[in-house]
């Protein structure tokens, strides 16, 4: 009899407090609280802020790592704050493969999809590619192998260019002069190092690397190899190799035989092919910035490879001259990796290559 007693005030007290023929309506407020209120006056709560319906007082919120909760507006500055979003899409991020696929990935994943070799852009995942008269078409990355086998070029195939290579290297300060001068001209080099000087300068193979340069292999102490025996071949290479590799994360993938010497045994042992030259200013020779430039820029022909030491100042001081004059004669400055594909030659193991 208690309960229908208070339950009969409590409709006493609503009927007294309202107009007489008016109905109600339930509002609801962004911070959970509701009320019961008469028509004629909702209009007044709503433009204080208040809502029709109890959905329109709760949001719902998203994290980076996939939750969700819906909470009432009131709090949702408070959750913003937090790292909280708003919209779904926002909590995502799409991320791109070599060969093409994507997946849509929570953001708080996305360092350990970078690190499993996916890409934030579709342009990272691409790469133009250049048949001769200027046709050009993008492939995916993981692709590209294949078409340079069918003969496709990472360089358009006009104008000419030429390989600069740097023997006996790296020298602290010289190879970084050279390695100013190409950056400065955006110009890249071959640099085929000797593996003790590797050991005692890996910022400057790394730097190079890093600059879209060619390393290539001097072998470890520049014996002549054509006076050594088969296991001493494969232990110079073998060695410097694991040398380059410590440095940049890959080895080199051709050799550059000390005094250009070479026979059948080194060769065969090598497994890798053999880069020579058809330009030589004789740089080691007493040479001065001069007259290395003058003999440089005099022969350099389409498709030339030009032998030069970074570990002379005066061949640093020629570099400096010799680039921007190459350039203003039309010559791209190429690796030699990209001289050999924008010239149709595929590199084999066991061969001498003296120019393309
Ligand atoms: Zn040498």
């Amino acid at each position: 009899m208690k309960k229908i007693g208070v339950v009969f005030a409590a409709f006493l007290l609503l009927f007294i407090s309202m107009p007489v023929g008016s109905t109600n309506t339930t509002i609801y407020a962004p911070d959970g609280r509701s009320a019961i209120v008469s028509d004629e006056s909702v209009e007044t709560y709503l433009s204080l802020g208040w809502y029709h319906s109890y959905e329109d007082t709760v949001s719902t919120l998203y994290t980076a790592d996939g939750r969700s909760a819906t909470v009432y507006k009131a709090d949702v500055p408070t959750y913003l704050s937090l790292g909280w979003y708003e919209n779904y899409e926002d909590t995502v991020q799409t991320l791109y493969a070599l060969d093409g696929r994507s997946i849509t990935v929570y953001k708080s994943e996305v360092m350990a999809y970078l690190s499993l070799g996916w890409y934030k852009t579709y342009e990272e995942t691409v790469e133009r590619l250049y048949a001769p008269h200027d046709i050009s078409i993008l492939v995916y990355k993981a692709e590209v192998p294949l078409y340079l086998n069918l003969g496709w070029s990472r360089m358009p195939h006009t104008g000419p260019m030429v390989a600069l290579t740097f023997d006996d290297g790296p020298h602290g300060q010289h190879t970084d002069s050279i390695l100013d001068t190409l950056e400065k001209y955006g110009a890249k080099a071959t640099f085929f190092l000797l593996g003790c000087q590797a050991e005692k300068y890996p910022m400057q193979v790394r730097r190079a690397h890093a600059l879209g340069c060619d390393i290539g292999n001097h072998t470890y102490i520049h014996p002549n190899l054509s006076a050594c025996s088969t296991d001493r071949v494969r232990t110079e290479i073998s060695r410097t190799n694991a040398i380059i590799k410590n440095a940049v994360g890959e080895e080199a993938v051709f050799l550059r035989p000390p005094y250009g010497n070479h026979n059948k045994t080194v060769r065969s042992s090598a497994g890798m092919p053999l880069i020579l030259w058809n330009v030589d200013p004789q740089d080691w020779n007493h040479k001065t910035a001069n007259e290395v430039a003058n003999h440089v820029i005099q022969y350099a022909r389409d498709g030339s490879i030009i032998l030069m030491h970074d570990i002379y100042g005066s061949t640093a001081e020629a570099v400096k001259i010799i680039v921007p004059a190459l350039i203003k004669k039309g010559f791209r400055l190429v690796t030699v990796r990209e001289l050999a594909e924008a010239k149709g030659t595929s590199l084999a193991a066991g061969f001498a290559y003296y120019g393309f």
